[in-house]
């Protein structure tokens, strides 16, 4: 019978690569894919379907199985890992990724899978050296012992540099047709699956998940710093990946759309919100998120939503306000022009 393995797998290059390995083997691969709700290429998609920038089409679930011609499961790693992001065990990489426990949980609940199925084999498509927290020598060591997959866990692309595994030593892989490949380039790993004849993956230019990126991080500290103990939500969250942030006060925010989808995609969160949009021009939806504004932060609000409208070179545009407990209401509202005032009540990175 054949042996049976739970792989890991993004829909990506490295990951696709270590199931064809397997596969290669005789052995019978199980995908598994992790959704964090912090994927850029899923928030992307989302985007799109709201008619904003293109995504990629198909999720990487559909990518891999098609790849690949294995089933893959999708996991939704939920609340749950929210609580990863809020307080890591071991802390976060540049920015605010917590790359060990992310991989650790991931692991876990594959663990888990592959228990559930009976393989006897974990594996991902990591390559020592290619990430600066996750995929090194001492962390990924972290990474197998915690998640209770010590011996058992195999790096297809890279496992002629690790210690043999327990699949290894019982004969269920031949570690001569596994690979030695380290480090960030990803040439060898481009020119090796071109020779498989896959050729639809996406590029592996980084950046693929939010928690790496400096502003999405900028904003997600300002949240922490300004949220008194409140606990977080994943709408909390959701809504820092979306639009322009400003920050009016301790307690208060302005978060205004980009382009047309945003302004779709920032409508699912209204509720509960004041909503402002100018009434002549075009231009962003934006919503308050904190108590509701006083009058004079709501004329502010005004403001920086004519900032963005069409009218910004107009001495007024008049701007609706919506919710907040009180009927509808217009500002005429003169666009800020001080690109100083604008940028330091805009949540950046240093
Ligand atoms: S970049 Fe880090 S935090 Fe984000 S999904 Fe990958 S391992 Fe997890």
């Amino acid at each position: 019978m054949a042996a049976k393995a739970v792989v890991l797998v993004s829909g990506g290059l490295d990951s696709t690569l270590a199931a064809l390995l397997l596969k290669e083997q005789g052995v019978e691969v199980h995908g598994i894919h992790f959704s964090t709700g912090f994927c850029l290429s899923e928030h992307k998609r989302t985007m799109s379907f709201f008619g904003a920038a293109q995504g990629e089409a198909r999720p990487e679930t559909q990518r891999a199985e098609t790849n690949l011609r294995v089933d893959v499961r999708n996991v939704d790693l939920g609340e749950e890992y929210l609580e990863t992001v809020l307080h890591p065990k071991h802390g976060y990489g540049a920015n605010i990724n917590p790359c060990i426990d992310c991989r650790i949980m991931m692991l876990r609940k594959a663990k888990s899978y592959a228990d559930e199925i009976g393989a006897r084999i974990v594996a991902t498509g990591e390559v020592i050296g290619q990430r600066p927290m996750s995929q090194r020598r001492d962390t990924m060591r972290i990474i197998e012992k915690e998640s209770g997959l010590e011996g058992r866990l195999v790096r297809p692309l890279c496992a002629k540099r690790l210690p043999p595994t327990e699949p290894e030593k019982q004969g269920l892989l031949d570690r001569a047709r596994l690979l030695d490949f380290c480090g960030r380039g990803r040439r060898p790993q481009m020119e090796l699956i071109a020779s498989k004849g896959i050729t639809d993956y996406p590029l592996p230019a980084g950046g693929c998940c939010f928690l790496t990126d400096r502003n999405y991080a900028a904003r997600f500290r300002d949240l922490v710093a300004h949220s008194a103990g409140r606990k977080l939500t994943r709408d909390d969250l959701v809504l820092l990946k979306t639009g322009r942030h400003f920050r009016l006060s301790p307690a208060l925010k302005l978060v205004a759309a980009r382009d047309e989808g945003e302004c779709r995609f920032l409508e699912l969160f209204s509720e509960g919100r004041v909503r402002f949009e100018a009434i002549d021009v075009s231009g962003p939806v934006a919503l308050s998120d904190g108590p509701p504004p006083s009058k004079e932060e709501e004329l502010l609000c005004a403001r920086i939503v004519a900032r963005f409208s069409a009218g910004k070179n107009l001495p007024e545009v008049a701007v609706e306000a919506r919710g907040g407990g009180s009927e509808p209401r217009t500002y005429m509202a003169a666009p800020i022009r001080d690109e100083m005032v604008l940028s330091k009540l805009r949540v950046l990175s240093e």
